[in-house]
């Protein structure tokens, strides 16, 4: 790589070095001034995606109607096998796509605790995702149990000192992030996991922030339960299922609160009792969201073709090469950098901080960049190693330097819109 220079032609030199870049092409592009620097929020859409919806809506739903439960009733497995091989590391059998992210956690959650007779201790940290922080509150309250919720630092991420110290016997599932939603700080998976293991703790790790954007090695690491979500970095589009991991020795001591039909043995024998289905439909609900099951299947095939490191590796050299950019342009203009500086800490996005964030970000949609406000004064960019160019990066913290030198922010409303 040549050396770092503030100059667009080092951009360009960038993109004509890139292999990824014919992967543009792969995703619809109506707007193609729009940077789009969100798919940490929600990915784009694939052509392939696109066509293969339609199919499933005209085809499989229009003429096949109910005949195509045939080859769907098999969908969140198959679709889970795919996550499972291209995103997460996770032998077949061991993920399937259904539910939200929200009902997943619940699931699994509540099912790790059963399994721990005669401990009442959940540990989570008070960075966590809002709804992950809310669904551990309210299996608190519902079982009577303590959520004990460890600080971190919401630039740095989890500590394991601090983790280590709320570790005790009386400990049955330690749930987090493995990337954090507002800094992208990443966690050590397989050290953290160990940690809460030699407590005889469960470990839940909630995979939204990472999935499709980091290599994930679920097995390798020893986890024992993940959800994440698929609307994010695997592109599945608003709504669409999430997906749960049940490492395969625990599956059959598990039990998820929500005895639903998907989750019968022999389903369709419509019989008396519940009784599980084996394995990891067992995790299952109710009737899966097949148009969202099969874009999750083209959105993991997807990145599966262009290859998660080298797709993680374009990643690193576009955030890295936006904080430099962040360092020369605006430091002097009153920003920081809240991401982690270390590459091998950092998940997909970068995230800046400044008094101002919030009509700063609203200024720079404006200006045809989209990325994204969080709470209290942070502006996230998360260039999409599968579409966005390094000249797009360049571009973007171009105009962010002359909204904020030429404060033309100043005509935006301070309150907060519904959805940032
Ligand atoms: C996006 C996100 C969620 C979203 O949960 P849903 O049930 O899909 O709304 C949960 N956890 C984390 C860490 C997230 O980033």
């Amino acid at each position: 790589m040549t050396t770092f220079s503030a100059d667009r032609s080092y951009a360009q030199t960038l993109d004509a070095a890139d292999q990824l870049a014919t992967f543009r092409d792969r995703f619809v592009r109506q707007d193609r001034e729009l940077i789009y620097l969100d798919g940490n929020s929600l990915g784009p859409l694939p052509v392939r995606t696109q066509a293969r919806i339609a199919e499933v809506v005209d085809q499989d739903w229009g003429v096949g109607l109910v005949r195509s439960w045939d080859k769907w009733i098999q969908l969140p497995r198959q679709a889970g096998d795919m996550v499972g091989e291209h995103l997460v590391g996770a032998a077949p059998g061991q993920v399937t796509v259904c539910d939200s992210v929200t009902i997943n956690l619940y699931k699994l959650a509540w099912a790790a605790l059963d399994a721990r007779p005669g401990r009442d201790v959940i540990i989570t940290d008070d960075d966590n995702f809002p709804t992950d922080r809310y669904v551990l509150q309210g299996i608190a309250a519902q079982r009577g149990c303590e959520l004990r919720t460890i600080h971190t630092d919401m630039d740095a991420g989890v500590s394991v000192e601090t983790l280590a110290e709320a570790l005790d016997d009386r400990v049955a599932l330690v749930e987090l992030s493995h990337v954090a939603y507002r800094s992208g700080a990443l966690a050590d998976m397989a050290g953290l996991t160990e940690l809460v293991h030699e407590e005889g703790a469960l470990m839940l790790w909630d995979l939204c922030h990472s999935v499709g954007a980091v290599p994930v090695e679920l097995d390798a690491s020893g986890a024992d339960l993940a959800i994440g979500c698929t609307y994010k970095y695997v592109n599945a589009g608003p709504g669409a299922p999430g997906f749960l991991y049940v490492r395969e020795d625990l599956q059959s001591l598990l039990r998820q609160p929500i005895w639903g039909w998907f989750s019968q043995h022999d389903q369709f024998a419509m019989g008396p009792r519940y009784d599980p289905a084996p394995g990891i439909d067992s995790f299952l609900t109710g009737t899966p969201n097949i148009i969202g099951a099969v874009a999750v299947e083209e959105g993991a095939r997807l990145i599966g073709e262009a290859g998660l490191p080298a797709l993680r590796a374009k990643s690193v050299e576009m955030t890295s090469y936006l904080i430099a950019l962040a360092d020369e342009w605006l430091a002097p203009l009153g920003f920081t950098v809240a991401s982690p500086r270390e590459a091998a800490r950092r998940g997909g996005h970068v995230t800046l901080r400044h008094d101002d964030a919030l009509p700063i970000s609203q200024a720079l949609i404006r200006a045809g960049v989209v990325g994204d406000y969080r709470t209290p004064d942070r502006l996230r960019l998360g260039p999409i190693p599968l579409t966005t160019s390094f000249t797009e990066v360049f571009d973007a913290l171009d105009r962010l330097r002359e909204i904020t030198a030429t404060k033309s922010y100043a005509d935006i409303p301070l309150e907060q819109q519904r959805v940032t």
